[in-house]
């Protein structure tokens, strides 16, 4: 197993794991930043070059591909979009598994269905090897602060184990069960937090429709019981301040709307309201808004609607 990391300005991880990071996207390429920065031994993967380089810089080593990261690693983490691409670095035939030691550990922190996970677990288990599901609440801002949310599914060692590297991109670790448990954790969490803002959308369009000051309808919610986090903590820095970069997009918002109702549906709880918020979520996709934030619902909707989306003066900030 390698050392430590040693010389790179911060104290080591004294952690004698090497640890393997694929996907360096708008979440990854941040959390694996911090765990370089916090003296992780680091190898990553990505299918994009350009944050590849950037974690090259920070010391990480770049591996060709999944087989090589494999037999480098100790813990091999993932976060990448959805199921299919965990199904297929993990589990696929040259995928990660295929090429891992016995003892080594998955720590996915993707938002995925319960039943890929559950594969993943059962895969890890057949081969000798370990696994943790631990997808992440919160917001981009917050995993370049290193502040992300964990929502744990593992057995308790497993978690002690990736503890010191969770703490190094994160504040707050829940273990919320056995393996599995946190990727359905991170559904009921995904329910709320994308439905609720399909509820925005539709409420301020309608303030703006009859001509209602947006900063005053703002401070009116933010008083009453009608008020969340998303209307108070992102909308503000994001689609009411005119930024749509993603932050969390639409299309990974329909990703997990969809993974939301076949998981209901699966369970035999249904769920009329997500069921509707998918469908927006849909159509503001098949109207180019993929790649918006997941804020940027409301100017979609605004724009069906021919209101002009509300927009907060400069430099506003809730109170
Ligand atoms: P992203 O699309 O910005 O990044 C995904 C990265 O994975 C990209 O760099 C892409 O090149 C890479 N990738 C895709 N397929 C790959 C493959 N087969 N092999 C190697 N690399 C591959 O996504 P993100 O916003 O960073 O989200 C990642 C995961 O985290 C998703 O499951 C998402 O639902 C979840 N999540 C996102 C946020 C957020 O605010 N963005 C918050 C919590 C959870």
């Amino acid at each position: 197993m390698s050392a430590p990391v040693s010389g790179t300005g911060e104290e080591g991880s004294g952690s004698m794991e090497t640890v393997g990071f694929i996907g360096l996207g708008r979440m990854g390429k941040s959390m694996a930043s911090n765990l370089r920065k916090k003296g992780f031994e680091l190898v990553v993967f990505d299918i994009a070059a350009a944050p590849q380089e950037a974690l090259a810089r920070l010391g990480a080593t770049v591996a060709p591909n999944l087989a090589e990261l494999a037999r480098r690693c100790t813990i091999v983490a993932t976060m990448l979009p959805a199921p299919k691409d965990v199904e297929q670095t993990l589990l696929g035939t040259d995928g990660v598994m295929a090429h891992a030691r016995p003892g080594t550990l998955m720590l996915d922190m993707s938002t995925i269905d319960p039943e890929t996970s559950d594969r993943i677990h059962a895969e890890a288990a057949r081969r000798g090897m370990e696994a943790v599901d631990a997808p992440v609440g919160r917001l981009a801002i917050h995993a370049d602060r290193g502040e992300c949310l964990f929502m744990v599914g593992a057995l308790p060692e497993n978690l002690e184990r990736v503890r010191p590297l969770l703490q190094a991109m994160g504040t707050t670790i829940h273990h919320c069960g056995p393996p599995g448990s946190g990727v359905r954790m991170k559904l009921i969490n995904n329910l709320l937090a994308i439905v609720l803002c399909q509820l925005n959308a539709e409420a301020l369009a309608l303030s703006q429709r009859f001509g209602l000051d947006i900063v005053r309808t703002l401070e009116v919610l933010y008083g009453t019981s009608a008020t969340n986090g998303q209307l108070r903590l992102n909308w503000p820095n994001k689609v009411l301040a005119g930024d749509t970069t993603p932050g969390f997009t639409i299309d990974l918002a329909h990703k997990d709307l969809s993974l939301i109702v076949q998981a209901a549906n699966t369970a035999r709880v249904p769920v009329p309201v997500a069921g509707a918020a998918l469908e927006a979520f849909s159509l503001a996709r098949a109207r180019g808004g993929g790649l918006l934030d997941f804020s940027g619902i409301v100017d979609l909707l605004c724009g069906l609607a021919q209101i002009e989306p509300p927009r907060t003066p400069a430099g506003w900030k809730p109170s």
